[in-house]
């Protein structure tokens, strides 16, 4: 069906246009009157012509300038221009009309035939012109619709490859909206954080992201000005819970407007054992610090379970040999602080009464370090705890443990516990750093204890001199004094005004003093041949009950003079092979300690006993605290009222290396209030037996 289309007839006789529309009365068309070239133009302005027939002669703008003006514009250049005349039928007239554009030249009257013909023709080429405009358009709709599907196509094949790749690769990649909104997340995204998409849509992706780095991820989001990517480091959250660290490159997308950011792209790498080791490393650093800054150990590991919690444990124990050689809790800490003492007073309780088989214990005496990734319920049960300390260490909740023995120069001085609350807290690399902390804590341990020692070596070193110098000063004075009065007696002799007799007594004085000075300085030459390897034994064979009676002889004074009882018990008449003065020796320190300590009723006694001889010298003294009697062998060592009875403290050191030079014992028995009791077994013939290896002359942790 044709649609109607306008013709623009243009003239200022009303009859002119009558005239037109009388002819051109198809139904299809539709006349557009038009009074003046003004009229005209305006009604090309609003619409749309097929064909302009216009009348050339008309006031202020005729035919030909209407014409004119009907070219220059864009709209209505190109509708072709019928010019009407009848009046300028002369060629000149035609021709200026052609010039202006005009496509045909009608004169007036006109023929209604030409006239329809004329306008028909160019309403039939306006129409197919149409037709052709229409049907271009439809084609190029067409085109573009079948170019926007194939680009759509290419576009969702392209998306689809760049996901494969995204999944392919081992870290976290995503795209988000401008505002933070989750866009796309790959494969390993969903495999790490164990989120659906669903739950990830939207701002739930953030859920995975610690609470503590968050701001600093939405931090990102605001500086969309920023062009090159930006790295942060953040904690994601794992599927089983556990926090690893990320690092996390996140650059905006911008396509056409720089300033405005279409989507965030990022990626995340995992760098947990990155910053693991950098942990680790800071830890023995500053721990290497804190071993040299004190000589406090104690407050020392202290300090260094406060660095481990919550860091690299939830708590964390240290624990060394104690001075009695068991294992002790030195240190710990627990996140929870209110839970420190509790959690350290059940430790202790396993470290007494626990299980060699199991945890800190099974590492000092293995040396091994032991690691547990996830620790069940039933793991308590290897303790051999009571059912009540059992509940109670479960109630702490710990799912991981990293057990390091601290050990240096191949001896372990005790154990460090790192535990976690959640479940495979430590790695083999974790082992390594633990053990290296052993090693450094071992090694500040034995230097503690070696500054102690020393400090304690020259403690008892300078109470030794002031004893020693006191000891050696009182004969000393004794004898200036007895000489003196020896010069007196010598002079008062020469005049006959004293008896010789008188005389002497004061020179038997002057060698009791002189004997009490050689015997001094004999203990000490003694200790310092012992202290050199020179202390030597010449064993020969004697008769025990004659060394019985030399000793008895030397004692039979001194026990007088000091209320005291000796009895012999069981002495035989046996010959032994021995080194007659050492032990003649051994027995006056024994008797005269007794005397000296416990003076009343004493025993000298002896028994056989599977080929050896025990010796033994009891008395019903005051006895000696049990808590002293572990040291009284050692050099140096004074038990109780040290200031009211004279002595080195050097007697009962000198005893037990002549026993032992002898490959025999030295021990005591001893209960406050109800005396003491030193026995010593010897072979009978101490000559032929294997020598004993030599042993240091002070240990460590006495
Ligand atoms: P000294 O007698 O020179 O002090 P010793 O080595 O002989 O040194 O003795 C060490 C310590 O053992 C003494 O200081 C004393 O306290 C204690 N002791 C030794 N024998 C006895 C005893 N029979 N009764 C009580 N204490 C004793």
């Amino acid at each position: 069906m044709n649609r109607k289309v306008n013709i623009l007839v243009v003239d200022d006789r009303p009859e002119g246009i009558l005239a037109v529309e009388a002819v051109l009365t198809d139904p299809t068309y539709s006349i557009v009157p038009a009074n003046s070239g003004n009229d005209a133009l305006k009604a090309l302005l609003s619409g749309e012509f097929a064909v302009i027939l216009m009348d050339v002669q008309m006031p202020i703008l005729n035919g030909f300038d209407t014409a004119q003006i009907i070219r220059t514009r864009e709209k209505s250049r190109d509708i072709p221009i019928i010019f009407m005349s009848a009046i300028n039928q002369d060629e000149q007239y035609v021709y200026q009309g052609y010039s202006v554009g005009a496509v045909d030249y009608i004169m007036k009257p006109f023929d209604p035939f030409v006239l329809k013909s004329k306008v028909a023709i160019f309403v039939d080429m306006y129409r197919k012109n149409k037709l052709i405009q229409e049907q271009a358009k439809k084609l190029y709709e067409a085109e573009v619709k079948t170019y926007a599907q194939a680009l759509d196509k290419l576009e969702i094949k392209s998306l689809r490859r760049y996901q494969y790749l995204a999944d392919a690769i081992p870290q976290v990649v995503f795209r988000l909206l401008p505002d933070g909104q989750y866009e796309y997340f790959n494969r390993v995204w969903f495999e790490y954080t164990g989120m659906s998409p669903t739950v990830a849509s939207g701002h739930g992706w953030k859920e995975a992201v610690h609470s503590d780095d968050l701001p600093l991820l939405l931090n990102v989001f605001q500086s969309s000005t920023e062009e090159r990517p930006q790295d942060i480091e953040c904690r994601l959250r794992r599927h089983d819970g556990v926090w690893r660290w990320h690092l996390l490159r996140i650059e905006a997308e911008r396509y056409e407007d720089p300033s405005e950011v279409k989507s965030w792209l990022g990626t995340a790498t995992d760098i947990e054992e990155r910053r693991r080791e950098e942990d680790r490393e800071r830890f023995l650093s500053r721990a290497g610090e804190l071993l040299v800054s004190s000589l406090d150990f104690t407050k020392t590991l202290g300090e260094l379970a406060s660095l481990a919690v919550p860091q690299i444990a939830d708590w964390c124990s240290f624990d060394a040999l104690g001075d009695d050689g068991s294992l002790k809790v030195m240190a710990s800490r627990h996140a929870q602080s209110d839970l420190t003492v509790p959690a350290s007073a059940l430790h202790q309780r396993y470290l007494e009464a626990g299980s060699t088989d199991f945890g800190s214990k099974k590492v000092f005496t293995t040396g091994i370090p032991e690691i547990q990734h996830d620790l069940s319920a039933d793991f308590f049960e290897g303790i051999d705890l009571d059912q009540d300390t059992l509940e109670k260490l479960r109630s702490f909740r710990m799912r991981s443990l990293l057990i390091v023995p601290m050990r240096s120069q191949g001896r372990t001085v005790g154990t460090i516990i790192f535990a976690s609350l959640r479940p495979g807290a430590y790695l083999d690399a974790d082992v390594r750093f633990g053990l290296e902390l052993g090693r450094r804590v071992a090694l500040a341990y034995e230097n503690f204890k070696l500054f102690s020692f020393s400090q304690q070596a020259i403690e008892i070193r300078n109470d030794f001199l002031s004893i020693a110098s006191h000891e050696l000063n009182t004969p000393i004075t004794s004898l200036k004094l007895q000489l003196q009065t020896t010069k007196k007696s010598l002079e008062l002799a020469r005049s006959g005004e004293l008896p010789l007799d008188r005389f002497r007594k004061s020179i038997d004085a002057s060698c009791k003093q002189v004997d009490r000075l050689i015997n001094l300085v004999q203990v000490l030459l003694d200790v310092s041949r012992i202290q050199s390897g020179k202390f030597t034994f010449r064993f020969q064979s004697v008769s025990l009950r004659e060394m019985v009676d030399e000793v008895l002889e030397r004692f039979r004074e001194v026990i007088a003079s000091n209320n005291c009882e000796l009895s012999l018990s069981g002495v035989e008449d046996l010959r032994v092979i021995w080194d007659k003065t050492r032990i003649e020796q051994v027995m006056i320190n024994l008797l005269t300690n007794a005397i000296k300590y416990a003076p009343g009723k004493i025993t000298l006694g002896f028994e056989r006993d599977d080929g050896k001889i025990l010796l033994y010298v009891e008395d019903k003294g005051a006895g000696i605290p049990s808590e002293k009697l572990p040291a009284i062998f050692d050099r140096f060592e004074r038990v109780g009222n040290q200031d009211s009875v004279s002595g080195l403290g050097l007697g009962l050191y000198i005893v037990k290396q002549i026993v032992e030079g002898h490959h025999g014992k030295v021990t005591v028995s001893s209960q406050e209030g109800q005396g003491t009791k030193f026995t010593v077994s010897l072979p009978l013939d101490a000559s032929d037996q294997e020598p004993i290896p030599d042993e240091p002359s002070q240990s460590l942790s006495h």
